[in-house]
């Protein structure tokens, strides 16, 4: 397949987890993809093993959360790429703790990174895409949007991202861009073994929990949250705008 050949895209929190998956995807379907981490030195190994198998790839540094550096950011892609088809504002932390333990910066970090990153990126982007009159964008929401104890920051940003992506895509649909969301289940990443080790068991006791309320009874891969990333950004949704896509094994 190759869905993105001669397309440029630009993958948020691309080091490891969804978004190297992500990568990895867009890439071997002909995207050059722009790999973004915290450090552009985190982005090492993905952009080794995209060159590996043919594809091509660049790695940038930027904290998604900051304005001033999501701006010299895409100021920077833009020079090296000349165009951006494809953005994946997938970056995203937890800081988990029930309402009455949870400090006002656990509030704030979880909001910044997960939700604030999502406008910052797509209002720096949206120049570009709407010159060119086209454009994708794809934000990662969460299951969790729903309600999940212990989650009230993550949970609200990524309500928020619901109620962006459809903000957004009415305000960018006239000049061709459409915004959609993935909102995925639990999926084995970085992220949920952390949250295994928080919790004191291993992240396969923790899976093995977790499977047990899905009805395919087993948790997500990256790799299953890629392939829909990858749907959302490519020409076979291009009458797909406004939407989430919960990506969960079934969950209700
Ligand atoms: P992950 O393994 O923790 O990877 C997230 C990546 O984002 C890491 O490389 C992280 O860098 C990077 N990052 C964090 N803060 C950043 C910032 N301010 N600027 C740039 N990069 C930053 O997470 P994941 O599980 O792949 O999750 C990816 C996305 O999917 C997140 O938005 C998450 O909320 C969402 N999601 C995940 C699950 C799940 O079950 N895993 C379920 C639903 C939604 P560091 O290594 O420095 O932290």
């Amino acid at each position: 397949m190759s869905r993105f050949t001669g397309k440029y895209a630009l993958v948020t929190g691309a080091a490891r987890g969804i978004g190297a998956a992500t990568a990895r995807r867009l890439a071997t379907e002909g995207a050059v993809v722009g790999c973004v981490d915290l450090t552009a030195a985190r982005c090492a190994s993905i952009i080794d093993e995209i060159a590996v198998t043919g594809g091509s790839a660049a790695a940038f540094g930027c904290d998604v959360s900051d304005s001033g550096q999501v701006e010299a950011l895409v100021s920077d892609v833009v020079t090296e790429f000349g165009r951006i088809d494809v953005l994946v504002n997938n970056a995203g932390i937890t800081r988990d703790n029930l309402l009455f333990r949870m400090s006002e910066d656990d509030w704030d970090k979880v909001i910044d990174v997960n939700l604030k990153s999502a406008f910052l990126m797509t209002r720096a982007v949206q120049k570009h895409m709407v010159d060119q009159r086209s454009g994708a964008v794809v934000n990662m929401s969460s299951r969790s949007a729903l309600g999940n104890r212990g989650q009230a920051n993550y949970a609200a940003a990524k309500a928020g991202i619901q109620g962006l992506t459809a903000t957004l895509a009415l305000e960018l649909g006239p000049f061709g861009v459409r915004v959609n969301a993935v909102a995925p289940g639990y999926v084995a990443t970085p992220m949920t073994e952390a949250t295994a080790v928080r919790v004191g068991v291993t992240p396969e006791e923790h899976q093995a929990a977790a499977a047990q309320a899905i009805p395919l009874r087993r948790v997500g891969q990256p790799t299953e949250i890629a392939a829909v990333v990858a749907f959302l950004a490519s020409d076979d949704a291009s009458y797909v705008s406004g939407q989430t896509v919960y990506v969960n094994g079934g969950a209700r």
